[in-house]
């Protein structure tokens, strides 16, 4: 079962999980975090803002996986899903995400009249590429957001997909505070260790 989860947006996780039902996959709007985790396999929220951190440190204590979206304007960033054992994790995208940050003007408006049609474009793109993931289906192809995120424009339809690495410091999965007493520094530089 994959839970969707949009926060102050019911609307648009009741769409999605039309969207996912159409490709075979069985999906319900997830309330709040603490609705029935134990049926839910997969974990999809849009929009995490500022519950990120938190939805990051509950679903690695709970072992589960979850799929990352950001949905602004037109434009989707996809993945990668995150799993509860390994990097890298929701604080690694963060901080790679500011690390990289290019001051980016605000996005204009969907015109009204395609905004509908942008949103279900949005909706289907996230359900094949889950779909992908879940059904391991190879006639179907890879999924992208496996240990990718997947961005595209639905406006101009550019899309570019953005490999995510782990950050070794990373205070949530990072490796250095466990792997210090084996490295020898002298042979090996932390920025190298986990890349
Ligand atoms: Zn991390």
């Amino acid at each position: 079962m994959i839970g969707i989860l949009v926060k102050d947006n019911r609307d648009l996780a009741a769409q999605l999980a039309n969207h996912y039902q159409l490709f075979n996959l069985s999906a319900r709007v997830i309330e709040s975090l603490e609705e029935q985790r134990s049926e839910i396999d997969l974990l999809v929220v849009v929009n995490a803002g500022t519950f990120g951190s938190q939805i990051n440190q509950l679903m690695r204590k709970e072992g589960k996986r979850w799929l990352h979206v950001l949905w602004d304007r037109g434009r989707v960033l996809a993945g990668p899903v995150f799993h509860p054992t390994e990097g890298p994790c929701f604080e690694c995208l963060s901080l790679r995400m500011k690390a990289n940050m290019v001051e980016e003007p605000e996005r204009p408006e969907i015109p009204e009249c395609l905004e509908e049609n942008v949103r279900r474009m949005m909706c289907d793109a996230v359900a094949l590429e889950t779909y992908k993931f879940v059904s391991k289906d190879h006639r179907a192809g890879a999924a992208h957001i496996t240990d990718q995120m997947l961005e595209i424009d639905f406006l101009t339809l550019e899309g570019e997909l953005h490999p995510v690495l782990r950050v070794p410091t990373c205070p949530v999965c990072g490796v250095e505070t466990r792997i210090h007493q084996y490295v020898q520094p002298w042979m090996t530089r932390f920025s190298e260790v986990g890349s």
